[in-house]
């Protein structure tokens, strides 16, 4: 959310990479059928670290709207680290995020919720995202790279991708703000400022709301998933 992709010129399926990255997150490179099936880390009883991490890494490559939206490091010896790291840390950084989606999903009748699955990635730098949405999978598939904010702001990157879920819409119009705006009251975020004068100015408003709720950038998102920054999760 908090970041738009830059003037690179990036194409996908053939199309020029919109500057608002969650409006490119469908593609037919996953049929639902393909990843429906998805199973946490935590069942997972390869003894070596490294390995856990790398098969991880691959099934949620698989979770992506395009290849390559999950990326480590051009260094070989920060990849392996990443890994380990991430083969023995990850499941804890799920189970926090899981109960974010959770604190979501109460926001709701369970009528209303939609089934949705949310998982900690590092994303690759130049999409310039701190969170994807893939509103095509069921269930949908929320990704989270929580080493791009402080980890206070991590509840706000869920909300915000969660927003896009219940919707199962990229966009950030008048229902995003609504929506939003409900998510925010319940989990005792500030709500979005647009919030009282939307028809003003729709375009800036829709602006303001892909930095919503606003998040904290870190100046070294991979510190984080090389283990540098803290790293026990609050809840494990
Ligand atoms: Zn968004």
């Amino acid at each position: 959310m908090v970041n738009v992709i830059g003037d690179w010129g990036l194409e996908m399926n053939g199309q020029p990479l919109d500057r608002n990255p969650e409006r490119n997150l469908v593609s037919p490179r996953n049929p639902v059928s393909e990843v429906a099936s998805w199973e946490l880390t935590s069942s997972n009883t390869n003894p070596d670290p490294f390995q856990r991490g790398w098969q991880y890494l691959d099934r949620v490559r698989q979770l992506t709207p395009e290849p390559g939206m999950v990326e480590l490091s051009d260094e070989i010896s920060d990849r392996i680290r990443i890994c380990t790291w991430i083969g023995d840390r990850i499941d804890g950084i799920n189970l926090e995020l899981t109960d974010y989606l959770e604190a979501c999903h109460q926001c709701f009748p369970v009528a209303q919720r939609q089934n949705i699955q949310i998982f900690a990635a590092p994303l690759a730098s130049i999409l310039g995202v701190d969170g994807l949405c893939n509103i095509l999978l069921d269930p949908i598939a929320i990704l989270i790279d929580v080493g791009r904010v402080n980890r206070e702001d991590w509840l706000g990157l869920v909300v915000h991708e969660y927003a896009h879920a219940h919707l199962k819409s990229p966009g950030h119009d008048r229902r995003f703000l609504e929506v939003l705006v409900h998510l925010c009251l319940g989990l005792g975020l500030v709500p979005p400022v647009c919030a009282a004068s939307w028809e003003v100015d729709p375009a800036v408003n829709s602006a303001q709301l892909r930095n919503w709720p606003h998040c904290t950038s870190t100046a070294n998102p991979l510190a984080f998933w090389l283990g540098l920054t803290e790293t026990q999760p609050q809840k494990s």
